[in-house]
């Protein structure tokens, strides 16, 4: 019985690795000619102040809007187009749309970039982000570049040249899902982050308590002390904004304020906010 059962499960097994190779293959195949298609589009997080409420920055948030498979997240392909190489191209379609998107909004907010450690090893990185600057008549100091942990876990020269080259020129860097990864501090002591974003594992799920909390304190703590902005991600209530702000974070992202929206719909945030004077979301 064992034997059997055991054979059984393998080929059931064997049929599902098929099926999800299958699938990763499509989609690379597929997001190699997503740009051209017009499939592919850039949505915008607002990063809110969470004295005043008020928005100070959006991220950069990918959408596939696939003819056939529909929606597909950001996890699911990204991971592709970084095994695939595909990332470089694709990561530089998404600088220059988040720069010229950028571009249109008023000079105090700014546009946060993911970026897979892929493209920045890539040669001309540097260069490229430039260039995607330039080409959008963006300021430097309005763009800021977010990188995971797992960037450092190759130590390599050209992340060196890279980070030390684009914060010359006033480009700022974000430290993202602070706390999932490696968390050393060594990052922190070496590289000049303007701004750690503690990922939302910390803020809500299984994991969120007493010690959660004096975590998020202690970074805040630190973040004040070396002038870093400390963002929280995940914020979906009221009572999380509150927690944050009590612990000391100085900035907010979440649905509680917003989810990802299209251009026009940050840009229709962002004035009616300007008109008002007062911010879509309390935060006290
Ligand atoms: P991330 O950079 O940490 O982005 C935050 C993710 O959390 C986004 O998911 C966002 O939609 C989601 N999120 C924001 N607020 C909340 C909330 O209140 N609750 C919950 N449950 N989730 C929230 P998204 O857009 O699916 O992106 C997932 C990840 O994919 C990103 O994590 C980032 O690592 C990667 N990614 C997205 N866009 C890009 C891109 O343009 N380039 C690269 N290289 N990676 C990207
Ligand atoms: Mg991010
Ligand atoms: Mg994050
Ligand atoms: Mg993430």
């Amino acid at each position: 019985h064992a034997k059997i059962g055991g054979r059984a499960q393998t080929r059931f097994f064997d049929v599902t690795m098929t099926r999800d190779l299958v699938r990763r293959r499509e989609i690379e195949d597929e997001l190699r000619q997503a740009i051209q298609r017009d499939e592919l589009s850039i949505f915008f997080q607002p990063i809110v102040d969470l004295e005043t409420g008020r928005i100070r920055s959006f991220e950069a948030l990918v959408r596939w809007f696939h003819p056939e498979k529909g929606e597909l997240r950001p996890d699911e392909f990204i991971p592709v187009a970084e095994e695939s190489g595909v990332i470089v191209t694709l990561g530089n379609w998404i600088t220059a749309q988040a720069a010229r998107t950028a571009a249109q909004w008023p000079e105090d907010v700014t546009v946060a970039v993911n970026l897979s450690p892929l493209q920045i090893r890539a040669p001309g990185a540097a260069l490229g982000i430039l260039n995607a600057l330039r080409e959008a008549g963006l300021p430097a100091s309005r763009l800021e570049l977010e990188v995971t942990e797992s960037l450092f876990i190759e130590d390599s020269d050209a992340t060196a040249l890279f980070i030390e080259e684009l914060s010359a020129k006033g480009v700022r860097f974000a430290l993202d899902d602070f706390g999932t990864g490696y968390s050393s501090l060594g990052y922190i002591n070496s590289y000049p982050f303007k701004k750690i974003k503690v990922d939302r594992s910390f803020v809500s799920g299984p994991n969120v308590g007493l010690k959660s909390d004096a975590i998020i304190r202690a970074v805040a703590e630190m973040g004040s002390t070396l002038e870093m902005e400390i963002v929280a991600e995940g914020l979906e209530t009221i009572e999380q904004v509150q927690a944050v702000r009590d612990a000391g974070c100085t900035l907010g992202q979440g649905y509680y304020f917003s989810r990802a929206v299209p251009d026009y719909l940050a840009a229709m945030l962002l004035s009616r906010e300007r008109e008002t004077g007062i911010p879509s979301r309390k935060t006290a």
